[in-house]
């Protein structure tokens, strides 16, 4: 491995990872340049498994998306329904439904409801307490994981007080912990040219600084895949980094593959799984101050995000009902429900020791250590845990 890692040009990344030092922004240009992925992933895998050892964690969890109207427009988006739009294809679920759909899960030991939507100008503040209030009654022994930071930045204009203000009320609601989505790319010309209309950079970290000061932790994310550059990505984990030194507040970087498809960008490519990995891999090295780094299985792929296991990830996210997000970009090639034994199989095919979390990664029983073959002889007609099929 020193060869491979001295022709990859990743040797000094090397001795600064074996020194504990921290990773600056030419390291991260090198991680992106190289074209020896063996050997970024390699390196992210030694800081993997000083963090966490063969642990991998997984969450039994439902998502809801509680509309799909949006005054933001983003060019990579293809979830949003236009406020005014005539098409029928915008809808509200009322605090009611929403609260429906999760008590349809009554019997499933659901350990996260992850509630995020498009940015809605009619929805008043009262609905979002309501929505909060209804799913939480439903289902007390889940955790809400909701709104990302520019849903919350509507959620306070709707409300004409402080986000600082309101942030206690909606955790008393129920809300447990906040996505990271809604990040992007920490890049004006990002900016400018794919999500105008949304918050800002600058007002993407004030959100995410209030939240945790408000003692609310919350992921982070970096969509790639489409116009940003290797610079810019580099920047904008450095960005996470600083701001997690300041607030710890962070629990886990979600690095997001986009998809072009039904988007205005559909004469991208989709990203490969050389590109995921390297991804995953890279957020693992730079960002030396997050407890976790996932790989979204639901984006990249089942079979990508075990192999991301090697890669840096720790986390496989979940079993996922009801992800509308991707439906409704229309990648019909992918799974969009998982249940436990599959994901289990999964984790443990590729050596790896499944641990059940909930949003918060507290830990949830015994860590899961039974090989697949020995689950596979012991499994009986009913799968236990079982939520969902193959999408
Ligand atoms: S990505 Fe979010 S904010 Fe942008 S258009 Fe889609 S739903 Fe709206």
């Amino acid at each position: 491995m020193q060869d491979q890692l001295r022709r990859a040009g990743l040797d000094g990344v090397h001795a600064k990872l074996l020194a504990g030092q921290r990773l600056d922004f030419d390291d991260g240009m090198r991680l992106y340049r190289t074209p020896e992925l063996t050997a970024v992933g390699y390196l992210a895998n030694l800081v993997r498994e000083r963090r966490s050892g063969a642990r991998t964690y997984y969450v039994r969890n439902l998502h809801v998306n509680y509309t799909n109207i949006c005054n933001k427009f983003c060019k990579f988006c293809s979830f949003y329904a236009a406020p005014n739009s005539t098409d029928g294809k915008g809808y509200v679920l009322t605090p009611e439904e929403a609260a429906a759909r999760v008590a349809q899960y009554a019997g499933e030991p659901i350990r996260e409801i992850h509630m995020v939507a498009g940015i809605n100008p009619k929805l008043p503040y009262l609905y979002y307490l309501d929505l909060l209030r209804a799913v939480k009654a439903t289902r007390p022994d889940a955790q809400i994981k909701a709104f990302t930071m520019i849903e919350l930045a509507q959620i306070a204009r709707a409300a004409r007080r402080p986000l600082a203000e309101i942030l206690p009320e909606l955790k008393a609601a129920g809300l447990a912990a906040c996505p990271g989505g809604g990040a992007e790319v920490f890049s004006d010309r990002v900016h400018e040219e794919l999500f105008r209309a949304k918050l800002d950079n600058q007002g993407w970290f004030d959100v995410a600084r209030a939240v945790h000061a408000a003692g609310i932790p919350s992921n982070a994310t970096l969509l790639y895949g489409h116009i940003e550059t290797q610079d810019e990505k580099v920047r904008h984990l450095l960005h996470i980094r600083e701001l997690q030194d300041e607030t710890v507040g962070f629990m886990c970087f979600v690095p997001l593959a986009f998809d072009p498809s039904n988007t205005e960008l559909t004469h991208l490519p989709v990203t490969t799984g050389y590109a995921n990995l390297r991804e995953i891999a890279i957020a693992r090295l730079l960002l030396d101050n997050f407890p976790h780094v996932k790989a979204f299985w639901i984006m990249i792929t089942p079979a990508v995000a075990q192999m991301a296991l090697w890669y840096g990830a720790d986390d496989i996210d979940g079993t996922v009902s009801h992800y509308e997000i991707t439906h409704a970009l229309g990648t019909t090639s992918h799974r969009q429900v998982l249940n436990t034994e599959q994901l289990l199989d999964l984790i443990t095919e590729v050596g790896r020791e499944p641990v059940e979390r909930d949003a918060l990664y507290n830990v949830m029983g015994e860590p899961r250590a039974e090989s697949r073959e020995s689950r596979v002889e012991g499994r009986g007609a009913a799968a236990e845990g079982r939520i969902g099929t193959w999408g």
